[in-house]
This record gives C-alpha cells, sequence and structure tokens, in this order.
C-alpha cells in the first residue's frame, strides 16, 4: 500500500515530505538500495538525500531510481533529490566531481545541493568569497541546481552566519530533544523561509531507536523515537532525515508522515516525565547548557562533554555518549577537538555556572564513565 503524503515548502519551489530518506547507510548493494528507496516511496517520502562522499551511494541510486521507472512505474520525476560537496578544491576540481554525481545520479541537473560541513569560518569564507562563489555562480548559470543550502557541525555564530548571509535556500543542522541547542536556528531558518532538515533525528539524536529503560519508562505510552519527531515537528522543522536500512525503520515514519500538529497534552506530559525522570536521575549535577561557564582556557567543550553525561547518566543512552566522546578528537573539524582530560583543574570556569556545578569534578568523573578505546566514523 501507498502512503500519500502531505508536502511541505522547503525553500524556493521545492515540495518534500515530512521524512527524507538518507542513504548513507544503505550502501551495502544495489538491490539493498532498490528496496529501501521502494519502501520510502510507498511510506509517502519523495526526498532522498546523498553525497559523492557516501561511497557508491550516488551510483546506487541512480541505477535503483532507473529500475524503479521501468519495473515499478515509479518516475523519477517524483523524486527530489539532494547531493552534497565539501566546502574545498578549486573551481575545475568542483566542477568535474559535480558532474561526476550527475552522471552517477544519470541526471541532468539536482534539485538541491549542500555546501556539506561548513564547520569552520574559512569554510563559509570559500562559500562567500573564494572558489565555491564561483562554482555556485556557475552551478546557478548552467541550471544544474535549483537551490543551494548547507549542513553544518560548527559553532551556533558560525550557524547564525551562513544562515543570514542570504546565500542558502535550506540547511541541515543537528536538530534533537535530547540536544536542543540549536533549535532556535532552525527557528531563525524558518522565519527566513528557508527548508530546514533534521540530520539524523534517530541515531546523532541520542540512538533512540534503542532506547534506555529509563527513556522508555518516561515516555509511556509513546516510543521515545516518536516522541522526538514529534518535538521537531512541533517546532515546524521542514523534514527530518531518516538512515533506514530496513523495512522496521519505516514504522514510526508510516505512522508520523501526516503529522503537523502541535504537541497533544498527553505528549506534552510524556516530554515533561522525560526531563522529570533525566532530573531525578542526574540529582542536582545537571548541566543546562546555558554555555555560561566558556571560555575554558584549555579550550574544553565544557557544554558538549557535560551534555553527554546527561544523556549517559539521565536519560540513560550510555553506549551512546561512550561513542561520541570518543570520537572527540579524532574527527577533524566534524566534532570537538579536546576531551575532559585536557582539564587544567584551574577552577576558572566554576563561578559562572549558574547551576553551581562543579566543573572540573564532573568532567573527571565524565571522562572515567566513558572514555575506552574510540571506534571510526562512518563517513565524513
Ligand atoms: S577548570 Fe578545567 S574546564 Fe574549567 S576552565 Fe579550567 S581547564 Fe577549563
Ligand atoms: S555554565 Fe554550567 S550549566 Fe551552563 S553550560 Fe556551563 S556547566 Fe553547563
Amino acid at each position: 500500500m501507498i502512503i500519500h503524503s502531505k508536502k511541505r515548502s522547503f525553500g524556493k519551489d521545492c515540495n518534500i515530505s515530512l521524512f527524507t530518506l538518507g542513504t548513507m547507510r544503505a550502501t551495502e548493494n544495489l538491490d539493498k538500495m532498490y528496496k529501501i528507496i521502494k519502501i520510502a516511496y510507498q511510506t509517502g517520502i519523495n526526498h532522498l538525500e546523498t553525497a559523492a562522499s557516501y561511497g557508491n551511494a550516488e551510483i546506487m541510486i541512480g541505477e535503483a531510481l532507473k529500475k524503479l521507472e521501468t519495473s515499478d512505474n515509479i518516475l523519477r520525476k517524483e523524486w527530489i533529490i539532494t547531493t552534497k560537496v565539501l566546502p574545498k578544491g578549486d573551481f575545475n576540481y568542483l566542477k568535474n566531481n559535480f558532474e561526476n554525481s550527475l552522471k552517477n545520479l544519470k541526471l541532468n541537473k539536482v534539485n538541491n545541493l549542500a555546501i556539506h560541513g561548513i564547520n569552520l569560518e574559512e569554510h563559509l569564507d570559500w562559500v562567500l568569497n573564494g572558489e565555491g562563489k564561483n562554482f555556485l555562480k556557475w552551478l546557478i548559470k548552467e541550471g544544474l541546481v535549483d537551490q543551494v543550502g548547507f549542513s553544518s557541525h560548527g559553532s551556533y555564530s558560525l550557524i547564525q552566519k551562513a544562515i543570514n548571509c542570504d546565500v542558502f535556500s535550506f540547511c541541515n543542522l543537528h536538530l534533537h530533544f535530547l540536544d536542543q541547542s540549536k533549535i532556535s536556528l532552525a527557528e531563525l531558518a524558518l522565519k527566513k523561509n528557508m527548508g530546514v532538515l533534521a540530520i539524523s533525528p534517530a541515531d546523532k539524536g541520542g540512538r533512540l531507536y534503542s532506547p534506555s529503560d529509563i527513556l522508555l519508562k518516561a515516555s509511556a505510552p509513546y516510543h521515545p523515537l516518536e516522541l522526538a519527531y514529534r518535538f521537531l515537528i512541533s517546532k515546524g522543522i521542514t523534514t527530518l532525515s531518516l538512515g533506514a536500512t530496513k523495512l522496521e525503520d519505516f514504522n514510526i515514519a508510516k505512522k508520523l508522515i501526516n503529522s503537523s500538529q502541535k504537541l497533544t497534552f498527553s505528549e506534552i506530559s510524556a516530554l515533561e516525565n522525560i526531563e522529570k525522570l533525566a532530573n531525578e536521575e542526574l540529582k542536582s549535577t545537571k548541566c543546562e547548557q546555558c554555555r555560561s561557564c566558556l571560555p575554558c582556557p584549555s579550550e574544553i567543550p565544557i557544554p558538549e562533554i557535560l551534555r553527554l553525561r546527561n544523556i549517559s547518566l539521565g536519560y540513560g543512552q550510555l553506549e551512546f555518549a561512550k561513542e561520541r566522546y570518543n570520537l572527540i578528537g579524532r574527527a577533524g573539524h566534524w566534532w570537538e577537538e579536546r576531551n575532559a582530560s585536557y582539564c587544567l583543574e584551574c577552577n576558572e570556569c566554576v563561578p559562572r555556572c549558574p547551576c553551581k556545578l562543579n566543573i572540573p569534578d564532573l568532567l573527571k568523573h565524565t571522562h572515567n564513565l566513558l572514555v575506552e578505546n574510540p571506534k571510526k566514523r562512518l563517513w565524513s
């Protein structure tokens, strides 16, 4: 059965479903990609997101869409496709790479192109004043993309600048119920009529497809992931990325694909219950993420590290927090560079904390709780 979904305005003249299929994970073989895209279609999803850096994803999408057209009468023109380029290289390098993406996707143009990872000031400068500017000018002049956006893992102020520079029509941000630090940026982008995509609310949002007993108990009668999606929908986020690899991954998307209403009383009560239980678990050591403790002379990202502590102890998502913590210093500009072991115990941050947290002690505790042998990232 095919679910008919209402489409939502995403930037300029682009209408997409509430869920977006992220294709980073379904790249084992063509058959898998074909099946996943077909299930996405049946779920009411019309937006595919990919990148040249996701292994063979673009080639497989190109082949899968061709097969869907010939075998299932699902026309290619029904899809909205977003691909991405990294903010580096000169014009010829970018042109060649982009033409290669078009060839792989078997397209003459793409709907959306995102500059992937405007994580540093120099990346934004590359777009506004460098080779990126010439490249984007060429793309628009040749009619090779309808609109350009960006994704960022960078600081609040950098993302704010990127939103306000009026070059981009959409943005892909880390927006999660367990990490609400960028929600106000999403609201700013929406006010400017930009499309907003939440990057991986299920996985990067705290691995909510595998919730702890604390989260399951607190969110009843809802699944924590359903509540996290509903939280973002109620904030008006245009689309939520779903990195599905199997049929069951679409279950909640099927239920919510046409959801747009405000939170119900029962959902608010469940969300409050999650916070109440987390506060009980953390006692009076919850970091409220206000960032008043910064800057740290040792450049420790105190709020980010204490957020992982909140997530592991308050919400019980220990394995997720461990994985994120052990990526610190190992993912370049895609994540933080210094973990808690760099604390000099100078105490400069302590009087700045309105919650009166003993930050050096909590950092030490978090390090001991989370540190282990780090794992490799999937893709950059
Ligand atoms: S006590 Fe540690 S975290 Fe706080 S400012 Fe000093 S070095 Fe930074
Ligand atoms: S000042 Fe305190 S509550 Fe605020 S982010 Fe820093 S540690 Fe957390």
